[in-house]
């Protein structure tokens, strides 16, 4: 198939905007009349510095960072991140205590890793009603003496997003954004820490952004492995190391186009109108029903099923062979999944609902 026949809902790594696919193909072998590729950079060249520095400039402008507030490029994906934050944020010595919201797989991994160094309250747990919905406020068991509070914002897997920011009082709020960052504004200055893996709505696979409250680093438990210490990279303005280069320039690359569409206000009309299309008809739907709570429903990974097995398979084949690429949901839930993240044009949401519909007509329900 070519790029055009194709609507790309794969849940990550997803798709990218084509435009920006093109400016990178474009200046593949020679970045800015360097003579050279991005990839094959020092990255202590003038010319990568400069690429890093847009970048973070780009970023604080599109979410509106405060200077309180230090933006870190690291590697080892959001799952590393899982072990980061109660090394560098909990108490030492397994004085450490911490609030855990598990609301789907990637929060339930990161309360299990916690527990190796600290102390774990679960704030609130979906899981008896198999992570299809979110916690309100009132529900949530807090523990005013936490080191912090964790969250995950949108569940990939489970199809279910929060629609508010927990109130914690003193307690910093840290937050796994990794499948719905920039796919709306956000008041930052609500969070102690806020983190996303790329590969869903910024940039390829390999680099993992991390906004932090620059007051909560500097505390890491003594055995902090080198790598992991928020301190350093904030010292080392991420760059301790070799920083993921080429996905660096990528997100740059990214929040041009981001802009373009109006930035993170923009894209939330954008993604609202997208969710809607599918909501809506899944409504309606006598054959498809979504599989979340409708008050905690994803706007970027819309899960769906039939109820029936074969039907799902059967499904996702006929779709796959029209184009409408990576629909198969996740492997621990089954059924259905469309990511709808910010590079899937509105088209591929339209079209997709129009096979949806046919697919009801053939089969006569
Ligand atoms: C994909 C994803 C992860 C895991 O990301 P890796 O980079 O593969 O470690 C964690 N949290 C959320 C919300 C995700 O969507």
């Amino acid at each position: 198939m070519t790029r055009d026949e194709v609507f790309n809902f794969s849940a990550g790594p997803s798709a990218l905007p084509t435009e920006v696919l093109e400016i990178a193909g474009r200046d593949i072998l020679n970045y800015g009349g360097t003579g050279t590729s991005v990839m094959e950079m020092s990255h202590r060249s003038k010319a990568f510095i400069q690429i890093h520095e847009s970048t973070k400039d780009k970023l604080r402008r599109a979410l509106s960072i405060p200077e309180t507030h230090e933006i870190l490029f690291l590697q080892g994906g959001a799952s590393l991140q899982f072990s980061m934050i109660p090394l560098n944020l909990m108490k030492p010595d397994g004085a450490g205590r911490a609030d855990y919201c598990v609301t789907g797989n990637f929060s339930n991994s990161a309360m299990k890793e916690a527990k190796k160094y600290g102390t774990v309250n679960i704030a609130a747990t979906s899981e008896a009603e198999g992570h299809t919905y979110i916690p309100a406020q009132s529900e949530l068991k807090l523990d005013p003496a936490a080191d912090y509070f964790y969250y995950c914002a949108n569940n990939t897997i489970y199809g279910t997003e929060w629609g508010y920011v927990p109130e914690t009082g003193a307690v910093p709020i840290c937050c796994d954004m990794s499948s719905d960052i920039l796919s709306k504004p956000v008041d930052v200055s609500k969070f102690g820490l806020i983190y996303a893996g790329a590969q869903k709505n910024m940039a390829p696979a390999g680099l993992t952004v991390v906004i932090i409250d620059k007051s909560l680093a500097g505390h890491e438990m003594s055995f902090t492995p080198l790598m992991m210490s928020y301190q350093r990279m904030i010292d080392k303005d991420s760059m301790f190391n070799t920083p993921p280069c080429w996905c660096i320039y990528m997100l740059g690359l990214v929040l041009d186009w981001l802009e373009k569409q109006g930035g993170v206000s923009g894209m939330e009309k954008i993604k609202s109108e997208k969710a809607a299309l599918l909501y809506d008809y899944l409504a309606e739907s006598k054959l498809f029903r979504a599989c979340a709570r409708p008050d905690s429903r994803s706007d970027m990974n819309i899960t769906f099923r039939t109820g029936n097995d074969e039907l799902d398979a059967e499904f996702v084949k006929g779709a796959t062979a029209k184009g409408f690429s990576n629909l198969k949901g996740h492997r621990i839930v089954g059924g259905m999944r469309a990511s709808v993240y910010n590079a899937q044009p509105i088209e591929g949401v339209k079209a997709l609902v129009e096979y949806m519909k046919n697919f009801e007509v053939a089969h006569n329900v």
